[in-house]
């Protein structure tokens, strides 16, 4: 274990230390915040020369950061962690490290599992992670799980040098205090702590001098950010700073959490034309009953009662949630109440999920767990009432004009380009590639599932 109390504050501003050029493979699982970790990884390994390898075999040092949230993650780690493996044993002279909440899960145990990892660190290593990559180089096996002081938590301000797109990721807070009986996230990432706001001005100013427009705010539980620290502003004062700041043109927030949703950041969607008219509130249960198990503390009724304060502020809102299938202890009825809340709450999309039981969490103890086949059944008919809901949204943007902010050309079709509403629609239409980064006014042609085909006009 190394002692984080030798280790440096992390170093913006640091000289690169070792001029060679060395490469690194970052392969990133889960959520956003995973996104945005990687990134923060990046720009500290910049410092000391590592620039993105073109492919796992070619780099100097791998870097899997992980996510636990799901079994099935999980074992997607496993099998990747095989692969980079096998590069090793076969004669690539690579540091293998495993960051993340997997990293934080098992600690030791993948160490000793995995005799050829070099490196095994949770989420707070991120701003550390200089360190621990040096000490990992210098042959020694590196396992770093503590959690951070939180009074004095180092959020690292480096700004991603991969961004170079209209959009980037903001982080404002780390961690969680709430116990919600599915969740890892407290056991993994530990408490929360509040990013002070002044640095996340910092931060908005700087991105939006490399040309983004677009910011996201991200967090485990973004309206309680402030409310720990004294003298701190709170989430919706915030939203009003960032929206304050020249040259921002939408922002976006998550993840929230229903309970902590006041008439404050409702007036933000009334007062900020910049604040995106999307939302993702995840819900994971329609039932009160579901909704105590999980330690949520919000009833169905006040969800909606949300939801239509929600509506009245922005009529255009498009909503989008979590659920998750199959808790245990759900009966037909619970779950039938989950399904009329589609309707009800009208969710443009959905992230569904069937229960899947994690270590260190509350729901263990539950009893009366949901049959597999039944949990799957519910599943699949969430997600098959979801895709016409989904799809009676787009198609309802055919023949409307929307205005647009152009994120780039198609993968697939370069002649493409992919513009995001402020409702998080993608409409793809023919555009000259000069267009990227601007504001265009398109009349939507199609609407599928996930995304629209358009035309410009202006
Ligand atoms: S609010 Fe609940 S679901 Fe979200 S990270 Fe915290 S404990 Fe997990």
């Amino acid at each position: 274990m190394i002692d984080l109390s030798t280790l440096a504050p992390p170093a913006p501003a640091a000289e690169p230390n070792d001029a060679t050029p060395k490469r690194v493979w970052f392969h990133t699982f889960g959520c956003q915040m995973n996104e945005y970790d990687t990134g923060k990884m990046r720009a500290q390994l910049r410092i000391d020369g590592y620039q993105d390898a073109a492919a796992p075999d070619e780099a100097d040092l791998i870097l899997l950061n992980t996510c636990s949230i799901r079994e099935k993650a999980q074992v997607k780690v496993d099998s990747a962690l095989g692969h980079y493996r096998r590069l090793k044993r076969l004669g690539q002279p690579v540091v293998i490290g495993v960051a993340g909440c997997v990293a934080q899960q098992e600690g030791q145990a993948l160490l000793t599992r995995y005799p050829d990892l070099d490196l095994v660190f949770g989420p707070d290593g991120v701003p550390h992670v200089r360190k621990l990559v040096e000490e990992a180089r210098s042959g020694r096996r590196v396992l770093d799980t503590d959690f951070l002081d939180l009074e004095a938590y180092p959020f690292v301000s480096d700004l991603d040098p991969s961004v170079d797109g209209i959009g980037a990721f903001v982080t404002i807070q780390k961690g969680c205090d709430n116990k919600c009986t599915f969740c890892i996230v407290p056991a993994t990432r530990g408490a929360e702590a509040s990013r002070p706001s002044t640095q996340v001005i910092d931060e908005v100013r700087g991105l939006v001098g490399k040309g983004v427009q677009e910011i996201t705010l991200i967090g485990q539980n973004v309206n309680s950010y402030g409310l720990k620290t004294p003298g701190e502003v709170t989430f919706a004062q915030l939203l009003y700073e960032v929206a304050a700041v020249p040259g921002v043109s939408r922002i976006r927030y998550t993840t929230s959490h229903p309970r902590d949703m006041g008439d404050d950041v409702v007036a933000a969607y009334r007062d900020l034309p910049a604040l995106a008219s999307h939302l993702h509130l995840p819900v994971q249960s329609g039932s009160s009953a579901v909704l105590r198990r999980m330690k949520r503390f919000y009833t169905r009724e006040h969800y909606l009662d949300v939801v239509n304060k929600l509506r009245a502020a922005r009529p255009d809102l498009a909503l989008t949630t979590d659920v998750i299938v199959g808790f245990p202890g759900e009966t037909d009825d619970d779950f039938d109440a989950t399904m009329a809340l589609l309707d009800e709450a009208q969710f443009v999309t959905s992230f569904s999920f069937k229960y899947s039981q994690r270590p260190d969490t509350a729901a263990l103890r539950l009893k009366d767990p949901v049959p597999d086949d039944v949990a799957s059944e519910r599943l699949s008919r969430w997600q098959v009432a979801q895709r016409v809901r989904s799809l009676a949204w787009t198609r309802g943007h055919e023949d409307q004009e929307v205005e647009v902010i152009i994120e780039g050309p198609s993968r697939h079709e370069p002649t493409v380009l992919c513009g995001r509403t402020s409702g998080n629609l993608m409409v793809n239409f023919p555009g000259d590639p000069s267009l990227v980064g601007r504001s265009a006014l398109v009349r939507v042609t199609r609407g599928f599932t996930n995304t629209a085909r358009g035309e410009l006009i202006a």
